[in-house]
């Protein structure tokens, strides 16, 4: 669960890292008072809000009235803006970043740090990235931080600071089973204090349980996800163009997969699961259809599913509303022939292999 930035900040403040004190208003009507020029921030669970003009500054209520007004409303990479962060205006001196984040190939936690903070840390070169895993047996070592504070060349006032907020950063993302806690920008002022000028922290979904308080809060969900969600069904929402419905986490990866070596893009996708209720297929597929994808590629493997009950649900939701770009399906398994039948008389593309498919799909996409 990505958390908002406001929570997130919550989350750093809770270990002992400074962030600027602040409000989140609905409606600019809300914002009572202020003391000093303010930013208002638009709380969207993504970044580059600031390159959105999502992130503005007032030196006045009316000003920060307006401008709160102004973000309120607007829609950031596909996100509605709900809310605003009205925080007090930091001077900054200079912008670090510094993040610490699972890293599951290494099976350990790696903790990221860099002198030029503030803009997306993909954009930096790699040589002014400093990273180093961290064992979790023995946590977040001396040598570990100086081998830190050396890449980043940064003065010797400030060199205790950042060691500390790295070792709380790290803190903090155990203590809120995080999978990522990112602080970007750190910001020095001109005083020489850090302070968190922007936080993200992402919950590791698996231990909710244990995380109680953040029941109810809201989520990172498209309007269709949320629909989605609702219903039970595992559905994403990405950029690319192609719609994916395929059955089982494992074969919609390698569905992705193999449009992406084919040179597509998988723009949503949606894992059926094992269902065999042909209700569930319907309401998946309208789902998928909904998200107006330039091709629809469905890849489905009938072990416990039968293709034929699959097959049902989409056909019936061709036959009664249509659908307003190609299908392309690859389906194997129980009952394949009877499903092919079925797909074939609703005017789908059938593809005999999972790579012919996600070919065909590609092509499609591209001449769309
Ligand atoms: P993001 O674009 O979604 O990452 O949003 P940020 O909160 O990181 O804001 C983007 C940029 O706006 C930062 O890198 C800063 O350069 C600038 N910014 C944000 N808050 C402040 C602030 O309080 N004071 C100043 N001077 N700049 C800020
Ligand atoms: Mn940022």
């Amino acid at each position: 669960m990505k958390l908002m930035e406001f929570r997130s900040s919550e989350l750093l403040a809770k270990q002992g890292i400074q962030v600027p004190k602040g409000v989140v208003i609905s409606e600019p009507g809300k914002l009572e008072e202020m003391n000093g020029p303010v930013v208002i921030k638009a709380q969207v669970p993504v970044g580059g809000r600031g390159k959105a003009g999502g992130v503005k500054f007032a030196s006045s209520l009316e000003e920060a009235r307006k401008n709160a007004g102004t973000i309120l409303g607007m829609e950031i990479k596909g996100h509605k803006v709900r809310s605003v962060l009205v925080a007090e205006k930091l001077d900054i001196a200079k912008e670090l970043y510094l993040s610490c984040m699972v890293d599951r190939e290494a099976g350990m936690p790696l903790l990221i740090a860099s002198a030029e903070g503030g803009m997306d840390i993909e954009s930096v070169p790699e040589e002014k990235i400093f990273k180093t895993h961290i064992n979790p047996l023995i946590g977040l070592q001396g040598y570990q931080l100086r081998d830190m504070l050396s890449a980043l060349k940064l003065p010797k006032e400030q060199a205790g600071q950042v060691s500390d907020i790295a070792k709380k950063v790290y803190a903090c993302m155990l203590a809120e089973d995080a999978e990522l806690v990112e602080i970007n920008p750190l910001a020095i002022t001109p005083k020489g204090q850090l302070v968190a000028g922007d936080a993200k922290v992402v919950i590791d979904d698996d231990s909710m349980f244990r995380h109680p308080e953040h029941k109810g809060v809201e989520e990172d969900l498209t309007p269709l996800e949320k629909e989605a969600k609702e219903k039970g069904i595992s559905f994403v929402q990405l950029d690319g163009d192609i719609g994916v419905i395929a059955n089982g986490a494992g074969l919609t990866m390698a569905t992705l997969d193999a449009l992406g070596t084919m040179g597509g893009k998988g723009g949503t996708f949606l894992d059926l699961g094992g269902t065999d209720d042909p209700e569930k297929v319907k309401q998946a597929f309208t789902i998928l259809k909904k998200a107006n994808p330039k091709v629809i590629l469905m890849n489905i493997f009938g072990g416990i599913t039968r293709c034929d009950t699959v097959a049902q649900g989409v056909h019936d939701v061709i036959m009664k509303e249509g659908v307003n770009c190609k299908v392309v399906a690859r389906i194997k398994g129980w009952y394949e022939e009877k499903a092919r039948e079925i797909l074939k008389e609703a005017g789908l593309i059938s593809a005999a292999t999972m790579e012919e498919a996600a070919k065909l799909a590609t092509k499609i996409s591209k001449e769309a």
